[in-house]
């Protein structure tokens, strides 16, 4: 199937004309990035820092706004302040607090979702939702950051209840954080679960094989 099939199809799938599409393009080639981006599209996400910098770079001819999606090692923070306009998967106070000090001021606020975990699942990365709203509390010590919203990747279900009732848990601590940061951003849903996610509230969905095809 063509890109320009897939991504109308995508498309129609995003019912809510108020959700926005990132489409995730780690390990697409460059050619199916510029394929899409002359559909007119224009946000992209990354998950690979090497990976995204490389394509970054080739890509500089295009006014792309560029999402960091993957996970952050703190000695790659410095490529992410200089390269990107959103990092989504922030899951450390320590990464948070370099990426503030990184930023170079004149280039504006980096925006940033927290990541937070839901489920029991120790291994996963994130925040839970008492650590989430507390570094909401305290924002203004990061003035290099804008605090957006969130971003979630609940363990994936083929049981449409429990994608929702997954979602349902990010909204709520979604709306919790509005307390304290005026977020807009809450980044929920994929190729496989995108409409229990826009059904839950989500502002913006991440969705890569649904619309390139299958990875390299
Ligand atoms: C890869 C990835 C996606 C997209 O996944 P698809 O199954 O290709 O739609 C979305 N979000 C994150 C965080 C990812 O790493």
């Amino acid at each position: 199937m063509s890109i320009e099939k897939r991504y109308n199809s995508v498309k129609s799938r995003v019912t809510n004309a108020a959700v926005k599409l990132l489409a995730v393009s780690k390990k697409q080639p460059i050619n199916k990035i510029r394929q899409l981006y002359q559909l007119g599209h224009c946000t992209f996400g990354e998950s690979y820092v090497q990976e995204a910098v490389e394509k970054i770079k080739i890509l500089s001819d295009l006014a792309i706004q560029w999402h960091f999606i993957g996970p952050i090692q703190s000695n790659k923070t410095k490529y992410l302040v200089q390269y990107f306009d959103w990092v989504q998967s922030v899951s450390s106070l320590k990464i948070l607090t370099r990426l503030n000090n990184q930023r170079d001021p004149s280039r504006g606020k980096l925006n940033v979702l927290l990541q937070l975990k839901v489920g029991n699942e120790v291994s996963k990365k994130g925040f839970d939702a008492a650590q989430l709203v507390a570094i909401c509390q305290k924002q203004q010590e990061f003035q290099n950051i804008r605090i957006r919203g969130l971003m979630s990747i609940p363990k994936p279900s083929d049981v449409y209840k429990v994608q929702l009732k997954q979602f349902s848990q990010c909204k709520d601590v979604f709306e919790k954080m509005k307390t304290y940061v005026a977020v807009d951003t809450l980044s929920i849903g994929m190729s496989s679960d995108l409409e229990a996610a826009i059904e839950s509230g989500s502002t913006m969905v991440r969705v890569g094989t649904g619309i390139f095809g299958k990875r390299e």
